[in-house]
């Protein structure tokens, strides 16, 4: 299986400014100083070895989309944010985009969320078919308004494709694209969905916009089943504890460490951070990540010298095997 992220941003689309590509700029050509640098592939070598992520990358600005190819015919994709229309867009330039079924499931509505529907592409080509999934009951209805006056300049009935609406609920299994998918309601202001996909070879969580709060540290929740010995975990966090626990507590999201501890119970083997805060930058996001090694690396110690059944000793956990930011345009295959 493989999961491409399209769109990795939370709550709103943002793009680099002039000075901050500037900067990047500036501060590869003085890492470059003195290094011996005369042809493309010695420089672009030493870009993708040499440079920190911060400086000869980006972790993008679109909203949340995730495509999992499972090896079927049809597309499988989680969230239309504006990362949507960037696939739209790749799929239309590799011309594969006439003819498809594309299954679009939806976490909820908040407009990071679905922002991107309007402008996928595949969808005002005829003969396509876009199969929306969602557990909120008014999917359709909703998807209809985000393109009414005086919002949008077209309706929804412009798109050329058939559209069809399926609404799930917790404990349903859905099968489709060669795979098994089961659904688990969370925490959020007006609620999302977080979605498991068990597929031949390889099982992922999408779980986006979800708080974690106290009940989280309980033996029996939930979501510590439902993510058990997933390949890959992505996880919506784009706050620290601090934040997490004070200013920024009831917002609807999940800190790094909450993160860490979840995947680490639930014995998952990648957890993908997903879901940024917009007013962080490559910098924050970079050491953003460094910090969440850093607690993985201590919280292995710390389980490490607790001996097990006496009072307060962690339960049983396997700490995941890798632990990074999700980025636009990251794939990662299992
Ligand atoms: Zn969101
Ligand atoms: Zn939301």
């Amino acid at each position: 299986m493989k999961v491409h992220f399209k769109g990795t941003r939370g709550s709103i689309p943002i793009a680099p400014t002039a000075t901050e590509v500037q900067e990047k700029v500036v501060a590869s050509l003085l890492a470059a100083r003195g290094k011996d640098l005369r042809s493309e592939r010695q420089i672009r070598e030493f870009v993708e070895k040499s440079l920190p992520f911060r400086h000869s990358s980006t972790f993008g600005g679109n909203t949340p989309c995730v495509h999992l190819e499972t090896g079927s015919e049809d597309y499988l994709i989680f969230d239309g944010g504006s990362g949507l229309r960037v696939l739209g867009k790749e799929l239309m330039d590799s011309g594969s985009a006439s003819g498809k079924t594309f299954h679009i499931f939806l976490s909820h509505f908040h407009y990071d969320h679905i922002q991107g529907i309007p402008f996928f592409a595949p969808a005002y080509v005829p003969g396509n078919k876009i199969v929306f999934h969602a557990a909120h009951k008014n999917l359709r209805e909703t998807l209809i308004d985000q393109m009414k006056e005086p919002y949008f300049p077209i309706d929804f009935d412009t798109f050329q494709c058939e559209t069809t609406f399926e609404v799930h609920a917790p404990g349903d299994v859905i099968e489709t694209c060669n795979c098994e998918i089961r659904l688990i309601e969370q925490d959020h202001p007006g609620v999302s969905f977080g979605y498991r996909v068990d597929g031949e070879d390889a099982s992922v969580v999408y779980s986006t916009d979800a708080e974690h709060k106290n009940q989280a540290h309980c033996k029996d929740y939930p979501f510590i089943d439902f993510i058990r010995d997933a390949n890959l975990l992505i996880f919506d966090a784009p706050y620290t504890h601090s934040q997490s626990m004070g200013i920024r507590e009831h917002w609807g999201h999940s800190s790094n460490i909450m993160g860490v501890e979840l995947a680490a119970r639930g014995e998952v083997e990648t957890l993908a951070i997903f879901h940024h805060d917009p007013g962080s930058s490559d910098e924050e996001i970079e050491d953003f990540l460094a910090h969440t090694k850093k607690f993985l690396e201590r919280s292995k110690i710390a389980v490490k010298e607790t001996k097990s059944g006496i009072p307060g000793a962690p339960s049983p956990r396997s700490n995941p095997q890798k632990v990074l930011m999700a980025y636009d345009g990251l794939t990662l295959s299992f």
